[in-house]
């Protein structure tokens, strides 16, 4: 049992959203109450106490759509990379990079992510996993690394025809065999999707198969006319739209996850809203990669259930609230639209789909929510209340001021140490990775 106190709490609970003085007292993976720190203190004092010191304690912060796979690129230049478009983007680096992959690379890349989210209070995440040098058995891999770093991760692998028909089954089955790993497992930290890179390197015949590997068991985590090349594809070759393609073969739906949606258009929309898939935006890959802007504050506008992601541009969620409002605010050339659009998308919608993924209430600091609860460094020297708690999580606080993370109800961070893992052995093995794979590149 923890207490976490001493803090100006932020619960995200509508029936009581701010606490001054707050707590939270967790009892095994869940929350037992939520209170007053002397009261608290008070009514379970044989919890173990957890030093807010003064911070913000909240609920751990949710990235919808991030790519654990891309950490050992970091610094990373290949000789001749000099992409026009976002085609030279994926040909020039990415599809190089995870051709490159081996399970040991992708289990350095994993625990670089993961000890990156915690550190930036990320309790949660949607990853989509591509390592063409070595298939099978990398979600496994993955999936491990989560545990011992103690991240909730939804997992999937980018089925894509890009590499070959070999590749191609390999990575169906790698989803098949994880779905079904991850039922027997009944693990709370893990859960699986069905991956799918994009629509343009994905012939009928492949998304066929993939209905049938996964046969309605699990939403599928996919690259939705993310650039242009989507909807050129599908209206050359198959006289239809993306989303039209994904409905066709029964992969739209309220499990679903659809990454970019920038090149949708109205129709799309309307076939998105009424299947009750999710859209996840990931504003600063998308300006960085020049493919455009989301309508984001349209989709709202249609009802249609918007939450945000880094696509691995960074781990730092408020820095993607940041940015998912300027670029819509840039975009529409207008100052006074998107603020409420782009909380939601963090604080209540990320919240919604990863409480529906991983079967418990997440993102909400209440009795029965899971505990996954983070202290952020943060001194206001405004005042500080429930109608504005928005306002200085915008413009005050950064992920890297996260000092304490818990995940169901274990301790993971303390004061900016993190538990159970020597993290300087760690980096030093991450190093040797990148090395390798550098190496392996630049041959
Ligand atoms: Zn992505």
């Amino acid at each position: 049992m923890l207490l976490i106190g001493n803090g100006r709490l932020i619960t995200r609970d509508g029936r009581r959203p701010y606490l001054e003085d707050g707590a939270v007292v967790t009892s095994g993976e869940d929350i037992l109450a939520v209170g007053e720190t002397p009261e608290m203190r008070r009514r379970y004092p044989q919890a173990e106490f957890v030093d807010a010191r003064g911070g913000l304690i909240m609920p751990g912060l949710i990235n919808a759509h991030t790519h654990f796979y891309s950490a050992l690129a970091r610094g990373l230049v290949l000789k001749d990379y000099h992409p026009r478009d976002f085609r030279g983007i994926l040909e020039g680096l990415w599809w190089k990079l995870d051709a490159k992959l081996t399970l040991e690379a992708t289990r350095a890349s994993a625990r670089a992510s993961l000890i990156d989210c915690i550190r930036q209070g990320v309790t949660a995440v949607f990853d989509h996993h591509a390592s063409f040098g070595e298939i099978p058995g990398s979600l496994s891999v993955i999936a491990r690394e989560a545990e011992i770093i103690g991240v909730r991760s939804s997992l999937c692998y980018e089925v894509s025809d890009r590499g070959g028909g070999e590749k191609c089954r390999q990575a169906i089955m790698e989803n098949a065999g994880f779905i079904a790993q991850c039922r027997s497992s009944g693990s709370p930290m893990l859960h699986a999707m069905f991956g799918l890179h994009a629509l343009f390197t994905l012939s009928d015949r492949t998304l066929e198969a993939c209905a049938k590997a996964n046969g309605g068991q699990a939403g599928y985590h996919v690259h939705l006319s993310e650039s242009g090349d989507d909807p050129r594809d599908a209206m050359e070759h198959y006289g239809i739209r993306p989303a039209q393609r994904l409905q066709r073969f029964g992969m739209l739906g309220p499990d679903s996850l659809l990454i970019h949606c920038v090149h949708v258009d109205e129709s799309e929309m309307d076939l998105i809203r009424d299947s009750g898939a999710w859209v996840i935006n990931n504003p600063e890959s998308n300006m960085s990669n020049a493919v455009g802007c989301s309508p984001v504050l349209r989709m709202f506008e249609k009802r249609i259930p918007v939450g945000l992601g880094t696509d691995a541009y960074t781990s730092d969620m408020l820095q993607s609230y940041r940015a998912v409002l300027t670029a819509q605010r840039h975009q529409a050339g207008r100052p006074d639209v998107g603020w409420n659009e782009a909380a939601a998308a963090l604080f209540v919608n990320n919240p919604r789909v990863a409480s529906r993924a991983f079967g418990r209430p997440l993102g909400i600091l209440k009795e029965g929510a899971a505990a996954d609860v983070i202290v952020m460094d943060y001194r206001p020297y405004t005042p500080l209340n429930a109608d504005n708690a928005d306002g200085h999580l915008y413009f005050g606080v950064s992920g890297r001021q996260c000092r304490t993370a818990v995940t169901g109800g274990v301790v993971r961070m303390r004061d900016g140490m993190l538990a159970g893992i020597d993290e300087e052995k760690a980096n030093a093995d991450i190093m040797e990775s990148a090395r390798k794979l550098w190496r392996s590149l630049y041959r």
